[in-house]
Formats: C-alpha cells, structure tokens, sequence
C-alpha cells in the first residue's frame, strides 16, 4: 500500500479523467491520496473531491506562487479548515525562483498560514525554493514545529540540503520525497534521502507535475508514487514492503487520520 502526500487532481489536466487516475491508483495500491489546496477560488473543488472519494483528503491554503489571488487570513483558514476531510494547512512557503522582488507578502501569507495551523492544531504542508533561510527562520519564529507547541507538517517536493532537512526534522517536520528524487542528476537529494530517517519520510507525486522515472516528461498522477518508494527502497538498501509500509504509517500519524 502506498500513498500520494501531495497531488493536485482538481487540475483540469487530471481531472477531465479522474475515473481511469482512480483506476490506475488501485492498479498501484495506491490506497489514498492528498488533494492539496493552491488558491480560494479553487478550494470548493478541491473539498468536493474529498467529499465525493472515501480515500481522497484535502488541504485549504493559497500558494507562494499565487500572486493576484484573494489573499485569506486567519479567521478564514480556520474556518475552511474545519472539516473532517480537510487535514492540513498549505501549500503554503516560501518561493524566491518563481517570482522576485519584494516578497514580504509572501512571508506574510506564511505567517498566516501557520498560525492557523497553530490555531487549528492541523498540519502545514510547506513549498520552499530559494528560500530555504527565510522558510526555516519563519518556521522559529511563529512556532509552526511540534517541539514549539505548533502542529507540524511536512516539507512538501523536498529539494534542499541535509542541513535544512534536519533543521525541519528537529521542528517536528516530515520530508517529502516526490519524483524529483528518482531523476539522474539529483544526486545530492539522493544523498539527503539516503541519511535521513524512514521515520521521518513521506512520498508525493506533486501531480501532474514532476512525473518519476521512467515516466518523466509524462503527465504526473498518483498511481505513479510507488516509484518513488521502489527508488527510496533501493537506493536506501530496505525491502520494498518497509518503505511502503513506513511512508504510509508517517502519512496517518502527520495528519492524525484513524484507521
Ligand atoms: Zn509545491
Ligand atoms: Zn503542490
């Protein structure tokens, strides 16, 4: 059994057939997927998703790379959030590659992302790139770790280095691996993903983006998350089974969802 910590089928590219990506998961055993919030306007789809499918869970939060979009504040998170399929605040972070210039708009959608999930005790699911400085400095400052009375959560298609990744980890933090992992040039997140913990690892497929190999340059979507645990087992030397079994564990104790 395997899970995708991070999906987008609400997008028009998987959700035209969502039908035959519900099918291909089940090919997979791919038993559950997280369908992750970008924006408002798009949230009623998102939970409507998670309302129809027993197996599909939702977050609500808007995106660092959503720039002229409603901006939600804490109230309001709070608000979407509480619903037994919702289990998590995000995507939420930091972007300084997609977009540049005075992004203190985008520290304070941060901001108020964790504090809602402070107010909320639900998880963050967190998107860092070229931010990963002001991301973990934030993180400190409004309490977003477990070991700072806040909920946790993940860091979402990681791509940074082992420093951040066990700064995250000392917060409470999850590392989630997405296809990104599995390309041939990614050596140094393949060292990352070698020394850290299977305790503290989920998988993703971040789709319809980022599809694993041997698939890359395809359309993403969940079904294809089990390659990203074959490559975590091989390339960490663990039966297959262990690292399916694990990853799926961490997925249902982060988002305190019973079984
Ligand atoms: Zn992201
Ligand atoms: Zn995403």
């Amino acid at each position: 059994m395997y899970i995708d910590s991070h999906c987008h089928i609400n997008f028009p590219e998987l959700a035209v057939r969502l039908p035959a990506i519900l099918e291909k998961m089940a090919e997979n055993q791919v038993s559950h997927a997280l369908c992750v919030s970008v924006n408002l306007p798009d949230f009623p789809q998102v939970l409507a998703l998670a309302e129809k499918y027993p197996d599909i869970y939702a977050s609500v939060g808007v995106h660092p790379d959503y720039e002229d979009t409603p901006e939600p504040d804490v109230e309001q998170l709070v608000k979407l959030a509480d619903h037994p399929k919702i289990v998590a605040i995000g995507e939420t972070g930091l972007d300084y590659y997609r977009l540049q210039g005075d992004l203190e708009w985008q520290r304070e959608r941060f901001r108020t992302h964790i504090r809602a999930s402070r107010a909320t005790g639900k998880p963050l699911i967190i998107h860092t790139r070229s931010a990963s400085e002001d991301t973990i400095r934030i993180m400190r400052e409004e309490g977003a770790g477990t070991d700072a009375g806040g909920a946790g959560g993940v860091m979402h298609c990681f791509t940074e280095s082992l420093q951040v990744a066990e700064a995250a980890i000392s917060m409470g933090f999850y590392i989630s691996f997405s296809g990104i992992v599995t390309f041939k040039s990614a050596k140094e997140l393949q060292a990352v993903a070698r020394a850290i913990p299977l305790e503290c690892m989920l998988i993703e497929t971040d789709s319809p983006y980022l599809a694993p190999v041997p698939h890359r340059g395809k359309v993403n979507e969940p079904g294809l998350v089990r390659h990203v645990a074959e490559f975590l087992a091989d390339l960490k030397g663990m039966p297959l089974e262990q690292v399916a079994q694990q990853t799926t564990d961490n997925f249902f104790e982060l988002f305190h969802i019973a079984r």
